[in-house]
């Protein structure tokens, strides 16, 4: 198993991609700590995987707060014992575009997606240097590295931060022997597409911007994901990881 002996955090995983992720690293021989805050769903997927004989504990998380950041980070130390990989995977998107944009909805967009990952590295580098090392990768997007119409520019700056966030992260520890990476999607079929999947002008704008011509799947990602945590990708730092059907080629 790709994961064997490994511990890890994942955050946003109740629904979508970080779901998946916990799902893949568990089958995968990981012991995984996931949190949301979506805690119905959470405990929902936190009872299938240890139905399907994987080890999943799920927390209460919320990715603005350290001190919630720190409950996640001492529960996977205190029931697995060490941690080895991060997954900063939570993430909102807001709709307002152009002149609707408001400054509240910059500050919550970022507060989450950007200020989110950098709570969550600090809080599990102390934990990844007693175990020797780590990985953590970083969930940004294609709208990372170019700008989109339709979505606040808060969500574009929010990606982008994570981009060179990650980046920080990976010259800053190299030395600790914990590596930083980041993913960037493109457009995927999960529950923050619903309903920019349902209005067919929105639809049909996202497929005609992907060369693949179809939204990608969580597991699209996810196989991604678990590459970057595991030891395959051991000389990997600092790098960015485009999964998007093209959307970026053209
Ligand atoms: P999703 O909305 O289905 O899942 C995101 C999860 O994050 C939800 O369960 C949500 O409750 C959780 N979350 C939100 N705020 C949180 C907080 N403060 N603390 C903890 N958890 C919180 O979305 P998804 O499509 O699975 O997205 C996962 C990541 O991928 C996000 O960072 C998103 O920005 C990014 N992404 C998504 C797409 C896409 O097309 N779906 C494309 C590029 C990047």
């Amino acid at each position: 198993m790709r994961l064997e002996g490994k511990v890890a955090i994942i955050s946003g995983g109740a629904r979508g991609m970080g779901a998946t992720e916990a799902r893949m690293f568990a089958k995968e021989g990981a012991k995984v700590v996931f949190g949301d805050v979506r805690d119905d769903l959470g405990k929902q997927v936190e009872a299938e995987i240890n139905e399907s004989s994987g080890e999943a504990i799920y927390v209460s998380l919320d990715v603005t707060d350290v001190s919630s950041w720190q409950n996640a980070v001492d529960t996977a130390v205190s029931r697995f014992g060490k941690l080895d990989i991060l997954v900063n995977n939570a993430g909102i998107v807001n709709n307002q575009s152009r002149d609707d944009a408001t400054a509240e909805e910059w500050d919550r967009v970022m507060d989450v997606n950007a200020k989110g990952v950098f709570l969550g590295t600090k809080v599990a580098i102390p934990e990844m240097r007693k175990a020797g090392g780590g990985s953590i990768v970083n969930i940004s997007s294609i709208s990372g590295m170019v700008g989109q119409h339709g979505i606040h520019p808060g969500y574009n700056a929010s990606k982008g931060a994570v981009r060179l966030l990650t980046k920080s992260t990976a010259i800053q520890y190299a030395s600790d022997g914990i590596r930083a990476n980041s993913v960037h999607p493109g457009p995927i079929a999960t529950p923050m597409t619903e309903a920019s999947r349902a209005d067919p002008e929105r639809y049909n704008n996202s497929i005609s911007r992907t060369p693949m011509g179809r939204y990608g799947q969580p597991e699209d990602i996810a196989y991604g994901v678990l590459f970057l945590a595991s030891d395959e990708s051991s000389y990997m730092t600092g790098s960015e990881l485009v999964i998007d059907g093209g959307y970026t080629a053209q």
